[in-house]
């Protein structure tokens, strides 16, 4: 009798045990990756402003600001608030507010000089110039450059690379998850000619999980000097609208460049703690300078099968975190301490109240 009662606690014990541990240790098929772009997107894409046209400032600020997009204006910065070509740029109070607003002003040159038109001496003293002018008036750090005339060389090329974190040429075409170089990133130029193709490059952006970026210049209500690289505000408007339809992850040059070099050289592990079984947490690092590379990576978690609800956090703070089948997806800043996800449910509760 008494070796009966102690088989029925026994078994009892391990019943227990087993709904309130379970298994120690055990993954239960949870996976982790990085996405390819932030939210999981199907691609990327980037509108990027050349000359820092007051023509376009008036007209697309007020459209982006409405779809909470943000994009890159890439300025002449000797001739910030004078005149280019014939046509009148915006100040640099605007270009202050846009930057407050999550734009990025990037650099095209101090005063639009060709590459090819000066020694790599003067090059280097014209990136200088214009990034120490734009960081001076606008308070940011300069991360992204776009060559005047879409003019390089090789050369020129490893000079710019001294001093910013990617560069856009005018080359024709898309860019891969992987771009083959971030110092000669390729374009889609936004042009009278090229306006029937526009929603083609967003689909092929979309379809092949590419980064499109557009290269824009007037935009505006009208096209006094019948400037060649022009688009109406109306046609501006309609291509917003189905560039934000397309899934597409859309932000400026900048965020986008160190998405990819944060995603490349990050590493996400999973731990099991041996005490919960409605519980993990991810870890999330690289070896890269912080202050420079904070954009949220997205992290893509399998979740076991009937988690259908959960609580991530960090440092004590709840994250935002989606799931959609089954798949978690949390952004998270690399090195920013350990992201804690728990099923949501009683046990979890429980859990919390005695400080699991
Ligand atoms: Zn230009």
């Amino acid at each position: 009798m008494v070796c009966l009662m102690k088989r029925v606690f026994l078994i009892l014990a391990i019943t227990l045990s087993m709904l309130c541990l379970g298994q120690p240790g055990v993954d239960r098929g949870v996976t982790v990756e990085i996405a390819t772009w932030q939210g999981g997107a199907s691609g990327a894409a980037s509108l990027s402003f050349d000359d820092g046209y007051a023509e376009t400032y008036n007209t697309v600020i007020p459209i982006l600001a409405e779809k909470n997009i943000n994009a890159t204006f890439n300025v002449i910065s000797v001739k910030v608030g004078g005149v280019y070509g014939e046509l009148g740029l915006a100040d640099w109070g605007q270009w202050r507010k846009a930057a407050e607003n999550g734009h990025e002003i990037g650099s095209h040159m101090a005063t639009h000089v060709h590459v090819d038109e000066v020694s790599a001496a003067e090059l280097a003293g014209e990136l200088e110039s214009s990034k120490t002018n734009i960081k001076k008036n606008i308070g940011s750090d300069v991360l992204s450059f776009v060559y005047p005339g879409g003019a390089y060389d090789r050369g020129s090329r490893d000079v710019v690379a001294n001093f910013f974190l990617s560069a856009r040429t005018s080359d024709d075409g898309y860019n891969p998850a992987v771009p083959a170089d971030m110092y000669l990133l390729k374009s889609k130029t936004v042009a009278e000619y090229n306006l029937p193709h526009m929603t083609g490059w967003a689909d092929e952006a979309s379809e092949n999980g590419l980064w499109l970026i557009e290269n824009l210049h007037l935009v505006g209500g009208e096209n006094p000097t019948g400037y060649g690289f022009y688009m109406s505000t109306d046609d501006f408007t309609d291509h917003i609208d189905y560039l934000d339809s397309q899934g597409l992850w859309i932000a400026p040059q900048g965020v986008v460049a160190r998405y990819v070099v944060e995603r490349e050289n990050s590493v996400a592990n999973l731990s099991f703690p041996v005490f919960r079984q409605d519980s993990f947490s991810i870890t999330l690092s690289n070896n890269l300078d912080s202050s420079v590379f904070n954009v949220p990576l997205t992290l893509v978690v399998t979740l076991p099968r009937g988690w259908n609800a959960v609580r991530v956090s960090s440092r004590g703070e709840t994250l935002p975190g989606r799931v959609s089948k089954g798949i978690l997806y949390i952004d998270a800043v690399p090195n920013n301490g350990r992201i804690i996800v728990t099923k949501h449910g009683f046990i979890s509760y429980l859990a919390g109240l005695v400080g699991f």
